[in-house]
């Protein structure tokens, strides 16, 4: 539409939200679609956080918050921080926001200039791309591959840097892949920053809890890259909160202001309710979400048990966060039911009408020869769903 902005046109519509509105549609018309393209946990919250909600009404909690968050939550995340990853912050350093999604946002609007470019290891998270893009940034791929399980390396890293690289976003435990860097392979990385001051290292670790195998490192954790990384961090897929809308950040204190300038100008501080239930949330040790870890592990195992009795799909072991991957090139070029299968898009498209399951093209992602399958899903939904798609394809 012309007029409209060159900014919103140019924006991709997320993918991940976009599959799910087409799902939607499907179900209206009478199909039953099984769900398996969201990125969000199937649990409800836990009892002890909905109470601290319930009590944040009671106790007459209703006016704006301070923009960078309440200082007794900010205290929270400080603790949190120091528990789960050694860090340390004072409370001029965090952020908190409507989400990690506005964490990311205001990141890209206080970092960016016109041209600047923003290195993504991918598969990426969607929306990486278009909110650097509508920054003014130019995001640049770092493609990687099953064989790595996609994971960049250092001579990736280094070959993909230019003198307008301003910055490095990605996630660990990784959504779309599940991959997930250890200290090592880090550290690594790091030695090639390390000579390229400039460039701020946005370090997405929403997914820290959900991990399965090994153990979860931030880049912040090295010293000599504590001061040019932040850590972004929320509730929405540890506690399963993500309609509350909380993320926030750990960041140097230049960046950190900026941010907390960005958002009193765009949204002011975070929902009041959801704050103070994000407390208890974050004083409770990740030993109490362990039941969601434990059952998405189980599910895990499942879908990649169904996964490898289904030609075609070449799946890497998920370390983390709740999607499978694979690789299903192996069907480009091949005509399905009558329908052409060129790319991933087409695929997941064909998976939708043919075996009733969502799904999102891993395109988005940029990577176009995979899809992304969520199993944040109950395992009759997940078995049926597999069945479902092996049906379709023989
Ligand atoms: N970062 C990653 C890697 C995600 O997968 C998501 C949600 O899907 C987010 C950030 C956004 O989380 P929030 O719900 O806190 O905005």
């Amino acid at each position: 539409n012309p007029k409209l902005s060159n900014r919103i046109n140019e924006m991709a519509t997320s993918a991940t939200l976009a599959m799910a509105a087409k799902a939607r549609e499907l179900r209206a018309e009478g199909k039953d679609i099984i769900g398996l393209s969201l990125g969000e946990p199937d649990f409800t919250i836990p009892e002890f956080v909905k109470e601290a909600g319930v009590q944040a009404i009671q106790n007459d909690f209703h006016s704006y918050t301070p923009v960078d968050g309440y200082g007794d939550l900010k205290d929270a995340i400080i603790t949190k921080f120091k528990r789960d990853n050694k860090l340390t912050y004072t409370p001029s350093q965090i952020v908190v926001s409507t989400g990690a999604k506005q964490s990311l946002a205001n990141l890209a609007m206080v970092l960016l200039n016109d041209g600047d470019e923003v290195l993504l290891p991918a598969p990426y998270w969607v929306s990486y791309s278009d909110i650097s893009k509508v920054a003014g940034g130019i995001p640049k791929e770092i493609k990687t591959s099953i064989e790595t399980d996609f994971k960049i390396t250092a001579e990736s890293l280094q070959e993909a840097i230019t003198p307008k690289t301003k910055m490095i976003i990605y996630s660990s435990p990784c959504n779309p892949s599940g991959s997930v860097y250890s200290k090592k392979e880090l550290r690594a990385l790091a030695d090639v920053l390390v000579k390229h001051p400039d460039i701020i290292v946005v370090s997405d670790e929403i997914y820290e809890h959900i991990l399965f195998d090994g153990e979860h490192f931030s880049m912040a954790q090295f010293e000599d890259m504590y001061d040019r990384t932040v850590v972004v961090n929320g509730v929405s897929k540890a506690f399963s909160m993500t309609g509350w809308r909380i993320g926030y950040i750990g960041a140097p204190e230049w960046i950190a202001k900026a941010c907390t300038k960005m958002q009193g100008q765009v949204t002011s501080g975070a929902n009041c309710i959801a704050q103070r239930a994000t407390i208890t949330a974050l004083e409770n040790p990740p030993s109490k979400i362990k039941y969601m870890v434990d059952a998405f592990k189980d599910r895990r195992s499942l879908i990649l048990k169904l996964l490898s009795k289904i030609p075609g799909f070449k799946s890497n072991t998920p370390e983390g966060a709740f999607y499978v991957f694979p690789d299903i090139s192996y069907y480009f070029g091949k005509t399905l039911k009558g329908k052409n299968i060129n790319s991933a898009s087409d695929f997941s498209l064909f998976l939708l009408e043919e075996a009733n399951v969502a799904t999102v093209t891993g395109e988005a992602f940029g990577d176009p020869n995979c899809i992304r399958i969520s199993y944040a899903a109950s395992e009759t939904d997940i078995k049926q769903a597999m069945k479902q798609i092996k049906e379709a394809l023989t």
